[in-house]
């Protein structure tokens, strides 16, 4: 059943505008949201997702709608629930097919189960919109529960706002958008991160809004240097030599061990984060999230040591220390993800049968979800500490973490292949992107040439950091979210028939 999210509290208004670089941007926002307000006449705005914690979509939900109350909107957070495992067993495999998986293509039992949460979820939504609210709808989880709502009469806007998709068509994301279609039918919006994404029965009502991150949130704040060493001893991930402020996490970073089980991360030797250079991924174990091939990869680069040409002394010492960390979540936060555990238990696997010399200079690192304070500095911690962070996605509907990384400065190693990759980094600008994720050999050739020049990988940092400003950060998402607001606000009401007509209250 739907429930109300509270925020947790998080940066406000004042926050950002006491920033000097994020001033102007926060101020802009102001005065966008004056006329969206006023358009509103204290209608709600609804976010429902699937989903509290975990993913890009929870992590970007309650930044926007904190802000949205601070600007004056009147927005509140709901999440879809139900009891039946089986609804996100199935959601997940549209999920995968969207981005083109060979999964099973949806059966009548699937609707009928997906249908049936849809409808326990939209019951209780209906006790708590009033008729003239927004609704907007994230992913294809709880769209059915937006479209049953409109049959049930709700006569006030409907958004669905999609962060998924591929830039192609194939017979798997066709099965995908065959099931979905008939509940978008009620839809006055829909809103997608890049345009290749729109499936052509949409078109004529999609908007453009790139995902976008928060400068103040735990997972990109300033850490200053003590901060940042606080955090990596207090996880585990580091070993501290001095007293350090905070008492150590309850739950602490774990690291794969050489006879594959999770142990402390500093064994069997300190990771070298504050001293190494440190190629670094952190994702979900997710296939399409290009693990396996960054980790042949990366054993590629250090069995070629002898082979291929270093330009100075230093390059060779940097391609010798270099270390890569794998980062995701931990597995007892994924028990009830059957993919995830499959994906961890081959990179496991791969993990055991590397040579011992490349073994020791790579780490799986499973992070703790329980507190997402402190998975997020976490996260936070190991992106700084990164020379390189790599994004060796197959699919990627955004990459979050690619904006999160650029936007401290690290220089990326992307995937050519996922499209919102693609769009954030630009090759030779805010770092590298390897056209095939999975030709390891390039993937590994890429890493090398960029381990060679430290000067333009500090320069590759600084464009990362002010595209990221200039495109990728909460107020360019917002702006666009208040002029959409704004316009279905004076458009988007329906007659009795379900149809648009022009709101008048
Ligand atoms: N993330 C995290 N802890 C983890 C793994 C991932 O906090 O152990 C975060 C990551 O920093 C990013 C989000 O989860 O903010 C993933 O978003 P992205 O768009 O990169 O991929 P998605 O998971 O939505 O496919």
């Amino acid at each position: 059943m739907v429930r109300i999210r509270k925020l947790d509290p998080g940066p406000r208004l004042a926050d950002y505008t006491a920033v000097s670089h994020l001033q102007a941007a926060a101020a802009a926002l102001q005065s966008e949201a004056e006329a969206t307000v006023s358009a509103l006449q204290g209608g709600t705005v609804w976010m429902l997702n699937s989903t509290a914690a975990g993913g890009g979509v929870a992590e970007l939900l309650p930044t926007q709608i904190a802000l949205l109350c601070d600007l004056g909107v009147d927005a509140r957070w709901i999440v879809l629930e139900t009891e039946l495992p089986e609804f996100f067993v199935f959601t997940k495999q549209l999920h995968n097919l969207i981005h083109g998986g060979a999964e099973p293509h949806p059966t009548a039992r699937d609707r009928e189960l997906y249908e049936r949460v849809s409808r326990e979820n939209c019951a209780a939504l209906q006790s708590m919109i009033k008729p003239d609210d927004i609704l907007i709808v994230h992913d294809p989880q709880p769209l059915a529960v937006g479209s049953m709502l409109v049959q049930e009469g709700f006569r006030g806007t409907t958004i669905w706002r999609c962060h998924i998709g591929l830039d192609e068509e194939t017979e798997h994301t066709r099965a995908a958008w065959d099931f979905l279609q008939p509940y978008t039918k009620p839809y006055q919006r829909a809103v997608f991160s890049l345009a290749d994404y729109v499936p052509e029965f949409l078109r004529d009502r999609a908007t453009i809004i790139h995902p976008t991150i928060d400068p103040l949130s735990h997972k990109n704040r300033d850490l200053s240097l003590h901060k940042q060493v606080g955090i990596l001893c207090d996880s585990g991930l580091a070993v501290g030599h001095w007293p350090v402020l905070d008492p150590p996490f309850e739950h602490r970073a774990q690291r794969l061990q050489a006879d594959g089980s999770f142990g402390p991360a500093t064994e069997p030797d300190d990771i070298g984060l504050l001293a190494r250079p440190i190629i670094t991924q952190v994702s979900r174990w997710d296939r399409l999230k290009g693990f396996g091939p960054l980790l042949e990869a990366f054993a590629r680069l250090k069995l070629n040591r002898g082979q291929w040409k270093v330009v100075d002394e230093r390059h060779g010492r940097r391609v010798d220390l270099a270390r890569l960390v794998l980062a995701g979540p931990a597995v007892d936060s994924i028990q009830d993800d059957p993919e995830a555990l499959s994906v961890l238990a081959e990179i496991r696997a791969q993990y055991l049968s590397l040579d011992e010399s490349v073994q020791r200079d790579v780490a799986v690192i499973a992070l703790p979800m329980q507190s997402r304070k402190e998975n997020a500095i976490m996260v936070n911690a190991l992106q700084r500490c990164s020379d390189i962070v790599v994004q060796n996605s197959l699919r990627e509907g955004f990459g979050l973490t690619v904006a999160e990384a650029m936007w401290k400065r690290v220089p990326i190693l992307g995937s050519a292949r996922a499209a919102g990759v693609r769009l954030q980094v630009r090759d030779g600008i805010d770092g590298r992107l390897a056209e095939d994720p999975e030709d390891t050999t390039s993937v590994a050739r890429l890493v090398h040439d960029m381990l060679s020049d430290s000067d333009r990988l500090d320069e590759w940092g600084r464009n990362a950091q002010l595209r990221v400003h200039a495109e990728f950060l909460v107020f360019s998402g917002l702006k666009q979210w208040l002029q959409l607001l704004s316009e279905v606000a004076t458009t988007g009401n329906r007659d009795g028939t379900g149809n648009e007509q022009s709101r008048a209250r």
